[in-house]
């Protein structure tokens, strides 16, 4: 076989076999072959011929992961996740306008990672498992921040100020993914979006209160560190002035 002419050569050696390939793709061949090197090469020529070289352009590397050919973590990560990526609350995290450390928290708690009693626990530490809330349950990351009977009453409280019933997933995670909002209406849809957080962190914050310091659980206090951490990220976020958060 005799080399095409062409403009740039890309060479390389395959089975001691010397390949070039110039811009036009077409392929010459240099060097003479075994048997059995001729059947990898029938291989190797049915593999590319479905690819066109395309002379306009010039020479770049491809990340073919991703639709736009350009490297991101994202393709990446799917690629090393068998069947795609897994379904993860990441938008209702990220979007929310709370505090970054209120969304980082909740990111922790979407992995269950949060250093509940059970964590320690399985971190070798030994201790009893009791909520600090309730008193009564094992602190699980779900059972703190949606189950326990004290949290309820911050859930039933943000569902009465929105007007609706709703039932809560069995996970954190799950809550997250499930917690749409379009029915709330767009004037209060940014209030809704941060609710769920805004009740993690203020649990949390109460529960290492309880755990760390010496007092006893107040359920109305609990209620207004609620509704005023609550207020005072959506009233930061709005455009317009609000009085109150049920004016919304
Ligand atoms: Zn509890």
């Amino acid at each position: 076989m005799h080399p095409y002419p062409c403009q740039r050569m890309l060479g390389f050696r395959m089975c001691g076999i010397r390949l070039v390939m110039g811009l036009a793709g077409l392929l010459s061949l240099q060097g003479r072959f075994n048997d059995w090197e001729i059947i990898l090469l029938e291989q190797l020529l049915q593999k590319i011929q479905v690819f066109r070289v395309q002379r306009e352009e010039e020479d770049r590397v491809i990340w073919t992961a991703s639709k736009d050919g350009v490297f991101s973590v994202r393709s990446l990560y799917s690629m090393l996740e068998p069947g795609g990526l897994p379904l993860f609350p990441s938008e209702r995290i990220w979007r929310a306008r709370v505090p970054p450390k209120v969304a980082f928290f909740a990111w922790e708690a979407s992995w269950g990672k949060v250093l509940t009693q059970e964590q320690l626990q399985r971190r070798g530490f030994s201790l009893a498992n009791r909520c600090f809330l309730c008193l009564s349950e094992e602190e699980t990351v779900d059972h703190l921040l949606l189950h326990c009977i004290k949290t309820r009453v911050l859930w039933n409280l943000l569902f009465s100020l929105f007007g609706i019933s709703w039932t809560l997933s069995c996970s954190v995670k799950s809550t997250l993914l499930g917690w749409t909002g379009g029915f709330v209406g767009k004037r209060r849809k940014k209030a809704w979006q941060m609710a769920p957080l805004c009740i993690f962190w203020t649990v949390w914050k109460e529960r290492n209160r309880l755990a760390f310091g010496d007092e006893d659980l107040s359920l109305q206090r609990l209620k207004y560190s609620f509704v005023c951490n609550l207020w005072y990220w959506v009233r930061g976020s709005l455009a317009e002035s609000h009085s109150s958060i049920v004016s919304l």
